[in-house]
């Protein structure tokens, strides 16, 4: 197999790189999955813009022998897969093989490889292979240069997004492939930016703070636990660190990048009123599993799995996230430290290599390696050190959850709307609704939950009108109202009559409140008793909370503090809304600079 069947597959090649790559990232992961199995330990990414005009990926792997290197650019030369064992890892990598000749056909594609021994440059422009060199002095491994990606297929080069969703989706997947190796060193860089650089050190934390920033990493808790099927390793992110993109949850089986919905539900479900429904916390967790339990979905875009015993890992993982996260002080703290977006360090750092450049006139990825690798680093260690230090012993946990919040005292309201408050630790700003919400939310949780059946008639039946579908779903589903302890008669003509309701019910909002549960029950269609319930008392806590602007005297004021540190948690409102918000003592001495006067 040589230049003829390379040509021949030309038309194939095109057709299939509309399948297999249609976009820059799907070059840069065919290569870098390439270099992956190449055994490399240091793999840099260099785009130049966003990777249309060109992408360049260097590694220090095996690298090939001349053969090998011109085999790689026809279809179907792959040898990797050699028994069933190797399905799993071929799965999860993508489909070996198959792109390479496919990106070689729309594209001038330029191959450097050293195995060791004998190095080799292939060039093939459009398909067609232009030049082999042979007995090259090539560093270890190997360097592929992909330029002008579909200059002779006019009609996918359309098809490409803009430069900045080009780089977003291949800095998304390097940042995953970067969680899943950290083992490996990772550089990405863009028109001479780097990106994400990580260490190669084997530290998954280290890596989280390359990919999410150091803030992120030090509101990380470990995520630690087995079963007889299942063990689980990783980390998870407080709640303050939420994200709007459900991408933020990493995870790995048998440390093999997966997706699994119903495995992100069992994660966002254990954050459940901790963090608003739109948001998503942090996560990167990898399963280890028998493989018999699981079962692969065969995509070439992706890797889905169905795991068998679902329940099992189920209840292993959210209680480890659920215990963490009561037992915790998770009022968020206000900090003077402006945050650093990892993008930003990345330009800055680059001005930095540029002024360096300048300067000495020198090698530039040397100097921009250098750079790298040990002012961010050293800076980003220390605050991982630390972040490591502070991680509390099972005793202090436990003495934590006794004290999480410290007795407030209240100083005054602002704008009828947050309570300001103070201890010895520092200042508080509380959402007086959020924080009323919590508390009626967990009360009315608690009563729904008990099945007492006390009642309270009306002196006056209610008589609430409905619209003829309301009617007829509510007349199905009339037995869920009895068992909370209503009393309801039909009155005819879309119209029905409450007698008696539970005892628990505000007497100042009784009306308005029987109709939200009526309604809930209504818009409910499968009837899940545990959504239900949550749901009432949402609704419940929010109605019936003091609103904005209600103005509470400092003793009110007082007690509803207590109440909410009272409560299982004090943190968010039900929707997810946080409550308190902290000044610590030493930020605020930061903060006006009290120190340059000691
Ligand atoms: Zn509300
Ligand atoms: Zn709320």
């Amino acid at each position: 197999m040589s230049k003829v069947l390379v040509m021949d597959a030309d038309l194939a090649n095109k057709i299939a790189a509309g399948e297999v790559v249609e976009k820059v990232v799907s070059v840069v992961k065919e290569l870098v999955e390439n270099s992956i199995d190449a055994g490399s330990t240091e793999i840099k990414i260099e785009l130049i813009d966003s990777g249309v005009k060109e992408i360049c990926v260097t590694d220090n792997g095996i690298g090939m022998d001349e053969e090998d290197a011109v085999l790689c650019f026809s279809r179907h030369a792959t040898s990797k897969l050699k028994t069933l064992d190797d399905l799993f890892n071929i799965e999860s990598l993508g489909f070996r093989g198959e792109a390479l000749p496919s990106i070689a056909s729309v594209s001038n594609t330029i191959l450097q490889t050293y195995n060791g021994k004998t190095g080799t440059e292939v060039i093939v422009n459009g398909g067609k292979l232009e030049s082999i060199k042979k007995n090259l002095d090539l560093p270890q491994g190997t360097k592929i240069k992909v330029k002008n990606l579909f200059y002779n297929t006019p009609v996918r080069l359309k098809y490409l997004k803009n430069l900045y969703i080009e780089l977003a989706n291949v800095v998304e997947y390097v940042d995953k492939m970067a969680l899943s190796y950290p083992g490996i060193r990772f550089n990405l860089i863009n028109n001479g930016k780097s990106i994400l650089f990580t260490d190669g050190s084997n530290n998954l934390l280290k890596v989280i703070s390359r990919v999410y920033g150091v803030d992120v990493a030090r509101k990380m808790f470990t995520i630690h636990g087995t079963n007889g099927d299942y063990t689980i390793n990783g980390y998870a992110s407080y709640p303050e660190k939420a994200r709007s993109n459900r991408n933020s949850i990493t995870t790995f089986v048998n440390n093999r990048l997966i997706k699994n919905n119903e495995l992100n539900k069992i994660i966002t479900d254990a954050y459940h009123t901790y963090i608003p429904a739109s948001k998503y916390p942090i996560v990167v967790l990898n399963i280890e599993v028998d493989p018999i339990l699981i079962d692969i979905n065969i995509h070439p875009t992706k890797m889905d799995i169905k795991f068998s015993k679902m329940d099992t890992l189920k209840e292993l993982l959210s209680n480890i996230i659920i215990k963490e996260l009561e037992g915790k002080n998770l009022v968020p703290n206000i900090e003077s430290r402006t945050h650093v977006d990892k993008i930003e360090l990345a330009v800055k750092e680059n001005e930095k290599i540029e002024e360096i450049k300048e300067e000495t006139n020198n090698n530039y990825s040397s100097l921009e390696e250098l750079t790298l690798n040990f002012e961010v680093e050293e800076e980003q260690d220390d605050y991982l050190e630390n972040a490591l230090e502070n991680l509390k012993t099972p005793n202090e946990i436990e003495e934590e959850k006794k004290e999480r919040i410290k007795k407030m005292y209240p100083v005054g309201l602002v704008h009828g709307t947050y309570v300001i408050a103070e201890n010895e630790d520092g200042m508080y700003l509380i959402d007086q609704h959020a924080a009323a919400e919590r508390i009626n939310y967990e009360k009315y949780l608690k009563k729904l939950g008990t099945h007492d059946n006390h009642m309270q008639d009306l002196l006056i039946p209610l008589k609430i009108e409905l619209s003829t579908q309301e009617y007829i779903i509510l007349k199905e589903k009339i037995d869920k109202l009895i068992e909370l302890n209503f009393e309801i008669e039909d009155f005819g003509i879309n119209t029905i009559l409450v007698r008696s309701h539970p005892y628990w019910l505000p007497e100042y909002c009784l009306e308005e409140a029987i109709r939200k549960i009526i309604d809930i029950v209504i818009s409910e269609r499968e009837f899940d008793p545990y959504k239900f319930t949550e749901k009432v008392a949402i609704t419940l806590a929010c109605k019936m909370s003091i609103k904005a602007n209600d103005h509470q005297e400092l003793p009110a004021l007082e007690d509803l503090l207590e109440r909410l540190r009272n409560t299982e948690n004090p943190f968010t409102c039900p929707h997810g809304r946080p409550t308190i918000i902290a000044y610590s003592k030493y930020e605020l001495e930061k903060l006006f600079m009290r120190s340059m006067e000691k």
